[in-house]
């Protein structure tokens, strides 16, 4: 079955009581195209964002080398996650492919919400966003996408456009690239002391 779910499809500003009838509507949008998936479509979303975060931690994790442990960032977004978006919060993963913190239908048009915690990695997390419609709509699925930053009190609308279709296209491309050839030196960046893949990649250079 190439849908699943943790939870269900919400309405604006309830939880649904009839989960089945709301499971079987996003389903049913999701498995009534029956174009073919390529195999470039298996790319995920954590991928996109991680081509756009270190190409290091790409490879790494796209060969399967999981370093990731408990750590005081993850920490404070699980606790983002329990505590204001209790409600909301659903974690929805489509095709083993995609995984969005909750979905939502406003107005007829379903909404893909992601919850961050800050805007630092702001590009790279609308990337994953822009992959995540760019999927559904290759799917038949049309949808629009919604950013939460709840310790910012914001929020941000994102639509997909012709050239975040293109722009999706080329880092499907550039992900192929790079996990298909040798492992990208690692480099240092702001992020890499709160990376699971510190101490892999500069042991024994000490910290900052
Ligand atoms: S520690 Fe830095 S260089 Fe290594 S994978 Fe993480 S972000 Fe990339």
């Amino acid at each position: 079955m190439p849908f699943y779910h943790n939870h269900e499809l919400m309405n604006d500003n309830s939880i649904p009581s009839n989960k089945s009838t709301i499971n079987a509507d996003i389903g049913s949008l999701i498995t009534k195209n029956e174009t073919p998936i390529s195999p470039a479509m298996k790319i995920t979303g954590v991928r996109i964002n991680y081509l756009h975060i270190c190409h290091t931690k790409l490879w790494l994790f796209s060969h399967n080398i999981t370093l990731e442990h408990e750590h005081d960032n993850v920490n404070i977004g699980k606790m983002l996650h329990e505590d204001r978006y209790r409600k909301n919060t659903k974690d929805i993963t489509i095709d083993n492919t995609i995984s969005i913190d909750f979905v939502k239908r406003r107005s007829g048009i379903i909404e893909l919400h992601e919850i961050k915690k800050t805007k630092k990695m702001e590009d790279a997390h609308l990337r994953q966003m822009f992959y995540y419609l760019y999927y559904l709509k290759q799917r038949g699925v049309e949808a629009q996408g919604v950013m939460n930053y709840p310790v910012l009190n914001q929020t941000r609308e994102v639509v997909l456009t012709q050239d975040d279709e293109s722009n999706i296209e080329d880092d499907m491309r550039r992900i192929e690239e790079i996990v298909t050839g040798r492992m990208p030196h690692p480099k240092r960046i702001r992020i890499c002391p709160k990376c699971a893949y510190f101490e892999f990649c500069f042991c024994g250079e000490g910290g900052e």
